[in-house]
């Protein structure tokens, strides 16, 4: 149980002297709803107060003001995390971004987006492509996230295998320090080595470093509609196989997303695609080359699958319909959580590595007993384990934390990490010094009093205890 603190009146009265025209929320249910994120196994605290603020100059004063009080503050975006980054802080100050939710500029002559943090995905996404531009970060959580949260955790997601994370789509950034003192990291420049690199440090930080206010992201032209080859394999092992198989061959699809049979089978129930729920694993394979590229691609993608024992393969037949197949794939939590109580995990390995992985899940979930499903993003080695219990079932906490040590553990044996893409957040702090080691984590540390010397950003996230 977390012990309630309630947030000082001093403060309180600060914040509403110097900023009367911004949202403050204290009252104990609007609180309530910064509570949590979508970490389902965590016990997070309530915040004391949870402002909307609207410019930079409000965001400044706020982290002027907690920095004199001393208050712990953690900028939250849409909430969907999934490593417990943007969960409350018992008497501490969220600073929640869905306010901020402006596109400033989209610069069609620079293939640049200029946004506030509270954009969504989404909605951004849309807007480049009314001017027929791309931008590429592509979360499964897309029309929920915003771009802070994907800049606080530099968010991966479906065509990563190609287009990277979110680090790769962002330019410069407006940012806050903890003293309030507002800075730019670059420009619309997209070449630009003038002294250290503070945007890529920040991005991924979740919060801990300093607050994004705004960012300059990369766009590119936007890709031809994509089409899609799915196949089904006899067991994880083959799927696994034709995974490093494609990244062998050298070829780049846009998207590379494997299904195990559970998850075949939950969506297939939410989405009555008529998947083939005998299979032990599906490949989702697309490509978003232009004119005949793309069927050549996918071609060699097919000739990999066969060789590595798919059963059958298929492809679309219309964009209509690879847009249907990506939208159930990216709806795989969701439909195990039609069934049960869900935890989803994160762990990431070099490619070659998939198919030992994939097997390792496997006598993970018989071993603790676990209905587990595997999917992800394989073709960047990156696979989400979703632990299905039954609703309300007591042992889940229990269950979960044995079988995250029995994973993470595997993970970073077989030369991979404990998060790909949702952040160590708190949900993983104690295993930050077993995967980098003292000596990085001590360095982490030194970055951190250096940007952060009182400790009021999102303290007691990403680093573990000193
Ligand atoms: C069904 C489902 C599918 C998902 N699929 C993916 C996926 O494919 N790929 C993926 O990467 N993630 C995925 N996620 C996780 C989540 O959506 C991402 O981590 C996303 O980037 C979080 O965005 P958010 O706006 O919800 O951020 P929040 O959860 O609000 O915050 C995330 C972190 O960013 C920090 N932060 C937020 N705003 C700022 C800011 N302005 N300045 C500094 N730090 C800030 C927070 O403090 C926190 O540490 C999924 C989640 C769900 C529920």
């Amino acid at each position: 149980m977390t012990q309630t603190v309630v947030m000082s009146a001093p403060f309180l009265q600060a914040i509403a002297s110097r900023l009367p025209g911004m949202r403050l929320l204290t009252d104990p249910g609007d609180r309530e709803s910064y509570r949590h994120d979508e970490t389902a196994y965590l016990h997070p605290g309530l915040p004391g107060a949870v402002a909307l603020p609207t410019e930079t100059a409000q965001v400044s004063e706020l982290l002027r003001l907690a920095s004199e009080f001393r208050v712990p503050v953690v900028p939250r975006g849409a909430g969907s995390g999934l490593s417990g980054g943007a969960t409350g802080i018992e008497g501490g100050l969220t600073i929640a971004f869905t306010s901020m939710d402006k596109i400033i500029e989209i610069d069609t002559a620079n293939l640049v987006a200029v946004v506030q943090p509270g954009v969504i995905n989404a909605t951004l996404k849309a807007a480049v492509a009314e001017q027929g531009l791309f931008y590429p970060p592509d979360p499964a959580s897309y029309e929920m996230c915003s771009i802070g949260g994907n800049l606080g955790t530099n968010a991966g997601g479906l065509c990563c295998v190609k287009y990277g994370q979110t680090r790769e789509s962002v330019l410069s950034l407006e940012v806050v320090m903890a003293d309030g003192t507002v800075i730019r990291t670059g420009g619309k420049n997209i070449k630009d080595v003038a002294g250290y690199s503070l945007m890529h440090l920040i991005v991924g930080s979740q919060g801990t470093l300093a607050v994004i206010t705004e960012a300059t992201l990369r766009l590119r032209p936007a890709p031809s509609p994509r089409s899609t080859l799915l196949a089904f394999f006899p067991s994880l092992e083959s799927a696994g196989e034709a995974v490093a198989g494609i990244a062998a061959a050298g070829l780049s699809p846009v998207t590379l997303e494997l299904m195990d049979r559970f998850t075949i089978g939950a969506v297939d129930d939410m989405n009555h695609l008529g998947l083939d729920r005998q299979a032990a694993a599906m490949l989702m394979i697309e490509s978003d080359m232009p004119g005949d590229a793309a069927a050549a691609e996918l071609s060699r993608a097919d000739s990999v699958c066969v060789a590595a024992g798919a059963t059958s393969t298929i492809r679309s037949e219309t964009v209509q319909e690879a847009d249907l197949l990506r939208q159930a794939r990216r709806a795989a939590h969701w439909a195990f959580a039609r069934i049960g109580d869900v935890h989803m995990e994160d762990i990431v390995v070099p490619r070659s590595r998939v198919p030992d992985m994939l097997r390792a899940i496997e006598a993970i979930g018989i071993k603790h007993g676990v209905r587990m499903g595997a999917f992800g993003h394989a073709g960047d080695g990156n696979l989400h384990p979703d632990l299905v219990f039954e609703r309300g079932d007591p042992m889940a906490h229990e269950l979960t934390e044995r079988v995250r040590v029995d994973l993470y553990q595997t993970a970073i044996d077989l030369g991979g990490s404990v998060t790909g893409e949702h952040g160590i957040g708190t949900a993983r702090r104690e295993w930050l010094v077993r995967q980098r080691g003292e000596d990085a984590v001590r360095v982490m540390r030194a970055i951190k009093a250096a940007l952060d010397p009182l400790g009021i950003l999102n303290p007691g996230r990403v680093l573990p205890d000193a």
